[in-house]
């Protein structure tokens, strides 16, 4: 719509605006007006509809009003974030001149471009997770990666081999929004799932942005280095150009310099454990599969840190825990540090309560939102340093303990830079008077005492008018629009003087001004005017001056967030009885009494939870085959053993009795699909391509956690493949990973005779009568029965069909399913001849969609079962459903 305006018909001020909105075409356009940012043509109507806002008009020299509607300034970052998290980017168009002060229309100009990644709104963002922000740059060579957190400053970048793998930084880092050159878009990547499912803006850039030269200079010029190799980066050409193409975009977003950013930190993604992202959400590590939750993932255990900046930085351990055993065994020891040295750590986390999120206002600071308040906030924190740190000298003979007191800054200089300036109560705003502290600052002092002084003028002048006219009531008010002046009630007007100047009529009455309240009212407004000028300019000064201590500061506030992680860990470890693991060499994970760290937390009381061993090595015990009935503890068993390596990567404690455990160079998990069922791909297909991935992508060195392997197909296919992928993985030629196998084909179990580094294991369950209790142990050998009618009972499935059903299992045979299904038929419905078929993807769902049923429906749906597929859970309920249709 407002492309088609005629711009030489519209008044000044809209030509102005159109002229930037044609500039800024792909944004909302935010345009200030006094103490509005309205909104114009399609932008209106699009922001009304998005913000609940009233649509109105402005008269703009067309025919038609401008469709219009407004935001009022002061509220303006709770609108900007609503648009920005659906997907719009906004523009801000500020005033840059002071209206008072312009001749013709008041100067305005773009100052910033907001958008989820570049969004600085504090208190829209979560606190204990980084806002990151990637940038992907796919050549026909290699994937360039690079991430930046605009309100942390933390920068890295990365390459990567092929697609998979950028989607695991992608499931690493989870960023809001994603810049990348067109060739990304087109690279097969499926970009509308990262759009839907995992809400990221998505943003392919102009191929400018790539140009490597200009993205080298870019780099060099910022971090003011003559070459890349001082930065470390210049083995990761592609990587560099994602970085620059980065920093370029950030800059033109905020148009500015990106002075928060003060490093750049370039890593392998093979210095890490690498996780894909199913196995992350199958691990829960940050969030539930379920409903996104914090609680119930392994970071709601571990995670008992008293910052913010310690909450991220352990939100990024968990998220990429380590596979160098010197820097796991580094991290292990200052937590056994603060585990051993009890009062220590916690008079460091009674230290830690009050400090606030140093990263994020340092942030405001560099992007001068910081205000009075902020500082004061920076200054309580910065105030424990000392402390922390002469705390810390007890523990100093730890290695990671003292790198970290080497790093701390007690800031000093800062702490008192702020608390001598800012008074302890500071307005709300920076345009306020009243921010700086008595005695900092000569002028400031002369002009306030100007200001108090006037007062104490305009005391004796109300007394001395009293006097002379004989109003006992009159009174000097102040309005901000007609400034001083005596005010007389409309009882005393016969007295008023001659001398007195009406200025202002009100309903009972009158003020007027005197030669001589006119000459005091201009010093005392001077005064003020100069006053608040003076603290504003000074504020900014104090501000700016914090500004250019940034690297000190960034260091300090990483080395907090650290001590407040390993004080955490040991915290929890204390708390939760957890043990450090030792870390082997010899590709031995050997775990005496292990908990699931969650589950355990799950229940009533921790001691409810039955704790197992697990022992797997390359050699005779590389693959355990886990048989045991539904609900028996199988899958807790096997995310327990993946989440104990895990952290025991990340240098944590871990809830066992003893263990001692290798490095693993990944895990994979491939646990139930049904998780996946958005993204269009039948079950089946979907865990084939993740047994594919795995079968590709596994070392020697990986863990593999395999739960039920085959179950979306027909029962022969499922065994014929679990068979298969079971060989290839124990086959030492070819895999040799360490792995456990939950299964339900006990077919499996023979295995363990034929290949001499499988084992068969179950969970022992006791049979008491009709009834199963779960003992939740595992023990050698292979179940002997899946108990699937006494699980059913156990659910709850009506006495009536789980008698039914034993007759029927008493009935069955694994050898003649078919026949013997048929004879049931017969049984059931006289002796008409059934033919049973076999389909492969028989929707027993779809079946139950019918609503009117003949007998012979009955008998066609049984016709079409295919009874190889179905578990005994599945016949239990199809056969309900049969019986009550008849
Ligand atoms: P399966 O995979 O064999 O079907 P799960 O691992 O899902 O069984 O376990 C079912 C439930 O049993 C879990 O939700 C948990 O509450 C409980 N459970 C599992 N293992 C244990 C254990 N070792 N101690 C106590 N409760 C357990």
């Amino acid at each position: 719509m407002f492309e088609s305006v005629d711009i030489d018909k519209v008044s000044p001020m809209m030509q102005h605006y159109l002229q930037t909105k044609r500039e800024y075409k792909d944004c909302i356009l935010f345009y200030r007006l006094g103490d509005f940012y309205e909104l114009f043509f399609d932008d209106a109507q699009v922001a009304s509809k998005e913000l609940e806002l009233t649509l109105t008009g402005k008269a703009c020299g067309l025919e038609e009003r401008a469709p219009m509607c407004g935001i009022p300034f002061h509220a303006v970052d709770s609108y900007l974030t609503k648009l920005v998290s659906r997907g719009f980017k906004v523009a801000i168009c500020e005033q840059t001149e002071d209206p008072k002060l312009a001749k013709g229309i008041v100067k305005r100009d773009v100052t910033r471009i907001v958008t989820p990644g570049t969004n600085l709104n504090m208190q829209s963002l979560e606190e204990t997770k980084n806002n990151y922000i990637m940038s992907i740059i796919y050549t026909p060579d290699n994937i360039g990666i690079s991430v930046a957190d605009l309100t942390t400053g933390d920068y890295y970048l990365t390459e990567v081999e092929n697609l998979r793998a950028a989607v695991d930084e992608i499931g690493k880092y989870s960023p809001s929004e994603i810049i990348c050159n067109e060739a990304f878009n087109f690279s097969g990547i499926d970009i509308d799932e990262l759009r839907n499912r995992l809400q990221i803006f998505i943003n392919p850039l102009d191929s400018r942005y790539f140009d490597e030269d200009s993205c080298k200079k870019l780099l060099m010029k910022h971090f003011k280095v003559s070459s890349l190799i001082g930065l470390g980066i210049e083995d990761f050409p592609n990587g560099v150009v994602a970085a620059g193409a980065l920093l370029q975009y950030l800059t033109d977003m905020q148009k500015s310099d990106i002075s928060i950013i003060t490093h750049i930190y370039p890593y392998l993604t093979s210095k890490f454990m690498l996780l894909d992202s199913s196995t992350r959400r199958n691990l829960e590590l940050v969030e539930t599969m379920r409903d996104k939750q914090k609680r119930g993932t392994l970071l709601w255990v571990l995670d008992k840190t008293k910052t913010a900046m310690g909450a991220r930085m352990l939100r990024s351990f968990i998220e990429q825990p380590l596979i160098d055993k010197d820097e796991i065994l580094l991290r292990q020891g200052a937590v056994d540090a603060l585990v051993k040295n009890v009062i220590t750590r916690e008079e460091i986390r009674e230290y830690l309560n009050p400090v606030y999120d140093l990263e994020r206002l340092m942030s405001k600071i560099i992007f001068k939102t910081a205000n009075p308040r902020d500082l004061l906030a920076f200054r309580n924190s910065i105030k424990m340093i000392p402390a922390i740190i002469t705390a810390l000298t007890d523990v100093k003979d730890n290695e990671a303990l003292n790198k970290l007191f080497s790093e701390l800054d007690p800031l000093t200089d800062i702490y008192e830079l702020i608390d001598q300036a800012i008074v302890e109560e500071p307005p709300l705003t920076i345009r306020e008077s009243g921010i700086i502290k008595e005695g900092f600052d000569k002028d400031i002092d002369h002009f306030r005492e100007a200001g108090t002084n006037g007062k104490g003028w305009l005391a004796k002048l109300e007394d001395e008018e009293k006097e002379n006219t004989g109003i006992k009531s009159l009174k000097i008010k102040y309005s901000n629009v007609f400034g001083y002046s005596f005010e007389v009630t409309n009882s005393f007007k016969d007295k008023v003087p001659d001398y007195f100047i009406r200025k202002q009529t009100l309903a009972n009455a009158e003020r007027y001004t005197t030669p001589k309240l006119k000459e005091l009212e201009d010093t005392i407004l001077n005064a003020q005017d100069k006053l608040n000028n003076l603290e504003y300019e000074m504020f900014c000064k104090i501000r700016d001056s914090i500004a250019l201590e940034i690297n000190r500061i960034q260091s300090t506030a990483k080395a907090i967030a650290l001590l407040d992680v390993y004080a955490s860990l040991a915290y929890v470890a204390e708390k939760n009885h957890y043990v450090k693991p030792v870390i082997n060499d010899k590709g031995v994970i050997n775990i005496k009494n292990g908990r699931h760290p969650v589950v355990e937390k799950m229940l009533d009381s921790a001691d409810m939870f039955i704790s197992n061993d697990t022992y797997l090595d390359n050699k005779k015990h590389c693959i355990s085959i886990i048989t045991g009935p539904n609900m028996a503890g199988k899958s807790t068993y096997m995310r327990q053993t993946a989440l104990i390596v895990l952290m025991a990567q990340i240098g944590c404690f871990i809830p066992a009795e003893k263990a001692d455990i290798c490095v693993v160079d990944r895990i994979f998990t491939r646990v139930g699909a049904s998780d996946d069922l958005g993204s269009g791909q039948s079950t089946f297909m979907v865990e084939m391509n993740e047994v594919a991935n795995i079968l590709r992508n596994a070392t020697p060195n990986s863990l593999l956690i395999l739960d039920e392997i085959g179950r979306g197909t027909s029962t022969y296919d499922g065994l014929a493949i679990a068979w298969a992928v079971t060989e290839h993985i124990s086959n030492r030629k070819i895999l040799g990973a360490k792995t456990l196998f939950a299964t339900h084909y006990h077919e499996l179990t023979e295995l363990e005779g034929k290949m001499d580094n499988v084992n068969n294991y179950c969970i022992a369950v006791k049979e008491n009568g009709d009834n199963i209790v779960f003992l939740r142990k595992i023990v050698k050998g292979g179940a002997d029965k899946s108990y699937g009618i006494q699980v059913a009972k156990l659910a709850g499935v009506p006495d009536m069909v789980i008698d039914r059903a034993k007759e029927i299992v008493a009935e069955l045979t694994d050898n003649d399913i078919t026949e013997k299904v048929q004879a049931i038929a017969r049984d059931s419905k006289g002796d008409k001849k059934v033919k049973v078929q076999h389909y492969d993807d028989v929707d027993i769902d779809q079946m139950s969609l019918f609503d009117t049923v003949t007998d012979e429906d009955v008998l066609k749906r049984l016709q079409e079962i295919d009874i190889t597929t179905l578990t005994p859970m599945d016949a239990l309920n199809t056969l309900y459903k049969l019986q009550s249709d008849l």
